[in-house]
């Protein structure tokens, strides 16, 4: 079978790798080799980030308006080509193809805030802050910035960046991951038919050789990233120390509490749902259960239950609820995890391992498959509770009362999401108020912020203070310059020495 190569994007065009280092991709579900995605050398890097640098001066100097109307063209061609992004994805992620196609549109919904951009760059004005002297303030951009993405979604976490960044009047350089890299490469040629001037948007494929030029290249500006806590640190620290700007999200432990007065039936449609939806591959995936005071019996088994019956399949199938693991790599790690949780001593209660590709359908036989596990009596002390899975592994935690709840998720380092399933208001609210996490959820299991709120975690799930897209994003992307004017009318004799004051 013919692969194709999957190259860079600089300057308005295809780029071939010039480096001579290629990558394969795979797609989960069959196992076999569909693409080799090039693998960026710092010279390719510095190419990228010349042709936005010499895009920068006349796409910054081009009235927000028109910016915005260049992205209320790109969102007609993402609605014309929204499932051919969706069917990229599942052919190199595997989620299934309906979730591939909530990816998409959750992006969308950042195109459509970021066309609101004359609006949002719309400054401060003071008059007479002295005698005929008036002060404003305005957001300029920053230059060239850059986003390292992961894999778990392709289309929606570039789109959490780029647009806005754009928008703001930078010009942008994407490095996305090497494992799902395709997806890049048709949203710069929908960019492109929507008008954007060659050298604003450009993507360069790649690894750590990729991410270490862009993070050291002085004229990188910002760089924003999404990706696992050790690489994010990484990032931030690294990029800080060159002088950028950074806003690093990490990973996460989410986890969600069921008060005993919760709805069973959707208690355990959630948690099923948030737990082996995109086969627990999300950040926002709940991958602990809290399960408060007696409420644990009766849900224990509904989930086993649910657990076992999940249909897995190759995600193009259109009733899939979940499918192939990423990558080998991903199912050799979370194997290890399911192993290491039995000799730590959690229950094991449906066990995915027994899950063979033939029993996802015709050809997968080669895929990275597993089924849903569930574990009980899982404990704070255990590294199966303390690290990030990030596969379809959900545990179960038994606490006495709803503080105990609370003082546990508290303890956790990650607070990327959180939620509570309750009928009581007061818990609700005091749920919501005391848990150190930042993104909360009140009978919601995932709940990733509208395109306008801004997303981003707390404690080791994000490193930077400003969160992606929303208002923050257009902060990040963007600096503050305040002005002070008079004309010589209003301006006294002689020489001033002492600090100004209002006259
Ligand atoms: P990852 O950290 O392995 O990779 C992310 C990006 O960093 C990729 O582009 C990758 O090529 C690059 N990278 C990897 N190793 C690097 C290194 N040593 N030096 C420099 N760059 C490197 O993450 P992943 O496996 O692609 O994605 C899954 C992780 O992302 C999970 O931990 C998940 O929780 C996290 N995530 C977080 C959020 C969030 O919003 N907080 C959202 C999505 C995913």
């Amino acid at each position: 079978m013919s692969t194709a190569n999957i190259d860079h994007y600089i300057g308005g065009r295809v780029v071939a790798g010039t480096s001579g280092r290629a990558q394969d991709v795979f797609n989960p579900a069959t196992g076999s080799v569909t693409g080799r995605v090039a693998m960026a050398s710092r010279s390719e890097v510095d190419k990228a980030v010349a042709a936005a640098r010499a895009a920068f001066p006349a796409w910054a100097d081009t009235p927000p308006l028109r910016r915005a109307r260049v992205l209320f063209k790109f969102l007609e061609q993402l609605n014309a080509h929204r499932d051919e992004l969706a069917h990229l994805i599942t052919a190199e992620h595997g989620k299934v193809f309906t979730d591939a196609q909530g990816e998409v549109s959750r992006g969308i919904d950042v195109v459509e805030f970021a066309c609101g951009i004359p609006q949002l760059l719309k400054g401060d004005f003071t008059d007479q802050v002295s005698g005929g002297m008036d002060n404003w303030t305005l957001r300029q951009p920053l230059g060239v910035v850059a986003g390292i993405t992961p894999f778990n979604f392709p289309v929606m976490v570039p789109m959490w960046m780029f647009p806005v960044a754009i928008a703001a009047g930078n010009c942008f350089i994407l490095k996305p991951s090497p494992i799902d890299p395709s997806a890049s490469l048709l949203i710069a040629a929908l960019l492109k038919k929507a008008g954007l001037p060659d050298g604003v948007f450009n993507v360069v494929q790649g690894d750590k050789e990729a991410v270490d030029a862009l993070l050291e290249h002085p004229d990188v500006m910002a760089v924003s990233f999404v990706g696992s806590t050790p690489i994010a640190n990484y990032i931030y620290e690294t990029g800080a120390h060159h002088g950028k700007r950074v806003q690093a999200l990490g990973g996460a432990k989410n986890h969600m509490v069921v008060m005993p007065d919760a709805d069973l039936e959707q208690t355990v449609d959630a948690l099923v749902g948030a737990g082996y939806g995109s086969a627990g591959e999300r950040c926002m995936a709940v991958s602990v259960a809290v399960l408060v005071g007696d409420v644990a019996d009766k849900v224990v088994p509904l989930l086993a239950e649910r657990a076992k019956t999940l249909k897995i399949k190759n995600g193009t199938a259109l009733d899939a609820e979940m499918g192939p693991i990423v990558t080998a790599a991903a199912h050799a790690r979370i194997t290890g995890y399911i192993e290491l949780g039995v000799t730590e001593g959690a229950k094991l209660v449906v066990d995915g391992r027994g899950f063979r590709g033939t029993d996802a359908g015709k050809g997968c036989d080669k895929g990275f498959w597993m089924g849903g596990t569930l574990f009980d009596h899982v404990k704070p002390g255990m590294r199966i509770y303390k690290e990030e899975i990030f596969g379809p592994v959900l545990g179960c935690v038994r606490v006495k009362d709803f503080g105990e709840a609370v003082e546990l998720i508290n303890a956790h380092e990650f607070g990327n999401g959180v939620s509570c399933f309750t009928r009581d208001g007061h818990v609700a609210r005091e749920f919501a108020r005391r848990i150190q996490v930042g993104m909360v959820g009140i009978n919601v299991p995932i709940p990733v912020p509208m395109a306008w709120h801004g997303f981003g975690g707390w404690k080791k799930s994000l490193f930077g203070d400003t969160h992606a897209y929303g208002e923050e994003g257009v902060r990040f992307y963007t600096k503050q310059k305040s002005i002070m004017q008079r004309w010589p009318e209003s301006i006294g004799k002689g020489a001033e020495f002492a600090m100004p004051t209002p006259k």
